[in-house]
């Protein structure tokens, strides 16, 4: 895959299991033909107040809405990719590029900034549902069973048994309050 070193390197700075969910965006994009070249992953709050400040104080365009913690990047669970063409040219502007990634990522549970805000094309993320108030409030991605990714791999009946063996293990309550989130979403959907 082009760019595939740059691309493990922003996927090594990634909270764990984003990572895990990102690199099997990347196999499945690979597998479907769609070169990406991942150009931002996880920064600090430091480098996202750096970003607020382009194009406000400092020159350049404005990037970002997002100041300190308020993005996702900060929480590491977010990645910003361009569509690359077989001949290496990046394609900010590859529109359709983007939906056809964005179908492969949403497979993935991963969501598109441009679905969820109509802006941000490049801005893909994966939350497992959960707000920047609640990474604040100490609240993480669960870890999940394997690399595979779960949702399309893995029967519902299976990832429920999973989630129900990591929440007799998980004696933090904010934790196996989100567990049992999952368990009913999971519970409803199947
Ligand atoms: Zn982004």
């Amino acid at each position: 895959m082009f760019y595939a070193s740059r691309n493990l390197g922003i996927l090594d700075g990634l909270n764990p299991v984003a990572r895990t969910r990102f690199a099997a965006l990347l196999d499945r994009l690979d597998a479907a033909g769609e070169n990406v070249l991942l150009t931002d992953g996880g920064r600090t709050a430091w480098r996202q107040n750096a970003l607020y400040e382009q194009g406000r104080t400092r020159p350049g365009a404005i990037v970002t809405d997002a100041r300190g913690d308020e993005s996702f990047h900060v929480w590491k669970v977010a990645v910003d990719l361009v569509p690359v063409t077989p001949d290496g040219k990046l394609r900010y502007d590859d529109t359709a590029a983007y939906e056809r990634i964005a179908l492969i990522a949403n497979g993935l549970g991963i969501q598109w900034g441009f679905a969820l805000w109509g802006v941000d094309r490049p801005h893909f993320q994966y939350t497992q549902g959960l707000t920047i108030a609640d990474f604040r409030a100490g609240r993480r991605l669960v870890e999940e069973f394997g690399p595979e990714p779960l949702p399309l791999i893995v029967s519902a009946a299976v990832r429920l048994r999973g989630l129900v063996r990591r929440l007799r293990g998980t004696p933090d309550p904010a934790r196996r309050d989100f567990i049992q989130r999952l368990i009913d979403r999971i519970s409803r959907r199947s």
